[in-house]
């Protein structure tokens, strides 16, 4: 086989092969482990040399379905409770796939008027969902990483103009450091996005008021008032991945306001707070942000790639990207939002597809009724953890994150971070529930984020059953 237009025939033959898998595959995805170690040596399957003649279309796609059906994480299972890791909504998973169907070059209204009206439309119901004034603008990115680097660079173009420098067009050669502050709750890809923005990932600073990381905002007030007036950028935390915890996001919009700073908020999972009444509080103030970043692949459970930023002056964002000066690019009209030109990428896929689906599928209510039965899942987790003589919970169950340690009577304190260590890998080794280690308050801690569609409360109990057995196993 060469030339791909003598096997054109198999293009929709190839996906219906993909299609017969998907009932076999999505069927597994509740009994089978997350992960079968055994299966790794599978994935040397896909290795050798670059073909010099090709397989052909249906021979190359079985050969990937063969090996990735079973060498796969099933991440889009209910017991992957590792990191912060969505599934995929059976609407989102559909609209994944008329994406690569319909293969939108979506970065431009001129080339997909459909690609660019779905994402108006979807970041608007997102606004809506969330609670952010439907004046913002926003984008699609991604992941969460590249909302933050989103985000920032409009902070950083207005902190720039602070100073009267146009950074797009001049760099920062001359200018002092951005002062960019935040509580101990930042996740570590703040740091990448300043890193990647060329603001450097040591610049920022932190003001905690003890080893939670919780925020100190008297000292963060002092460090606001020693800039006297000069902007500076605060970055609020809605949702820590160890505990769930969240900064007092008004408090944080009342110094910004005062004290001319920038309010960036990361509420990569978080930001579904504000979908249940139980929670709402915890996010109240996002909507005085002046860039929010979030996720599309965590709690909305839509497949990978998707995260978006929405920012409080959407002019900001066409200065921080727009503009690149290339003469074949036309201007857009009558409200056409050509995407590229507000976020950081040009080519880009239709992301907006995945989102409209599950969003139409599914509504306010039904993402509502998703995330609050997260909250009572880990609220029970918790329960069991709590009333466990060999469990010890860590952290008050704050929305979806359950921080907890195996503490079996009689085991000194000094070996519990060793025993917790193995316990995790342990875990990872059995494969049939996943959840991390973390270090919390100086801990080896175990943690659980409960954001799939999926989970329910059986599945955390079993991940207490498992946690006993392989713990029973482990050398002493
Ligand atoms: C996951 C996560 C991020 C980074 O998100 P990506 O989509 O992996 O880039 C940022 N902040 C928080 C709180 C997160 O949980």
């Amino acid at each position: 086989m060469a030339d791909p237009i003598k096997d054109r025939e198999a293009a929709a033959d190839a996906l219906e092969r993909v299609f017969r898998a998907a009932g076999p595959y999505l069927d597994g995805l509740p009994e089978l482990p997350v992960h079968d170690r055994a299966a790794d040596a599978l994935a040397d399957d896909l290795g050798g040399p670059l073909p010099e003649k090709g397989d052909g279309t249906l021979a190359a796609v079985e050969h990937l379905l063969r090996v990735g059906t079973k060498a796969s994480t099933r991440t889009s299972g209910p017991r992957f409770f590792h990191l912060v890791v969505g599934g995929a909504t059976p609407a989102a998973m559909a609209g994944d796939w008329i994406t690569s169907l319909l293969d939108q070059a979506s970065g431009l209204h001129i080339a997909s008027p459909l690609a660019s009206r779905a994402e108006s439309v979807v970041l608007d119901w997102l606004k809506d969902l969330f609670g952010i004034p439907a004046s913002y603008g926003g984008v699609l990115t991604p992941s969460a990483t590249l909302a933050h680097v989103t985000g920032l660079a409009c902070a950083r173009t207005w902190w720039a103009e602070g100073h009267g420098v146009d950074v797009a067009s001049q760099g920062l050669a001359g200018l002092p450091v951005m002062p960019v502050f935040t509580s101990g709750l930042v996740h570590p890809s703040t740091r990448k996005a300043l890193q990647i923005l060329g603001c450097g990932r040591d610049t920022l600073r932190t003001f905690a008021r003890d080893d939670t990381g919780r925020i100190d905002l008297p000292a963060l007030e002092a460090a606001l008032v020693e800039l006297e007036g000069a902007p500076a950028v605060l970055v609020g935390n809605l949702g820590d991945v160890h505990s769930g915890d969240s900064d007092p996001l008004d408090a944080m919009a009342d110094l910004a306001e005062r004290h001319n700073a920038w309010l960036h908020v990361d509420g990569a999972f978080g930001l579904f707070a504000a979908v249940s009444p139980r929670t709402v509080g915890l996010a109240s103030g996002v909507e005085r942000a002046d860039s929010i970043t979030s996720d599309g692949h965590k709690w909305l459970n839509v497949p990978y790639e998707s995260g978006f930023s929405f920012v409080r002056d959407p002019a900001l964002q066409v200065r921080a990207f727009g503009a690149w000066g290339a003469s074949y690019l036309p201007e857009a009209e009558g409200g056409h939002v050509d995407f590229n030109t507000v976020g950081p990428e040009s080519s880009r896929r239709a992301r907006a597809f995945p989102i409209w689906a599950t969003l139409r599928a599914y509504g306010r209510d039904g993402y509502r009724e998703m995330v609050e039965r997260h909250l009572d899942v880990a609220e029970h987790l918790g329960r069991l953890v709590d009333e466990s003589p060999d469990f010890e919970l860590l952290a008050p169950v704050r929305m979806s994150i359950v921080c907890f340690r195996h503490r079996p009577p009689g085991v000194p304190d000094d070996r519990l971070d060793e025993l917790n260590g193995r316990l995790g890998e342990a875990l990872l080794r059995d494969g049939r529930v996943y959840a991390g280690t973390a270090t919390y308050r100086g801990m080896k801690v175990l943690r659980c984020a409960l954001v799939n569609w999926r989970t329910t409360a059986p599945d955390v109990e079993l991940l207490l059953t498992v946690l006993r057995e392989v713990a029973a196993d482990l050398e002493p």
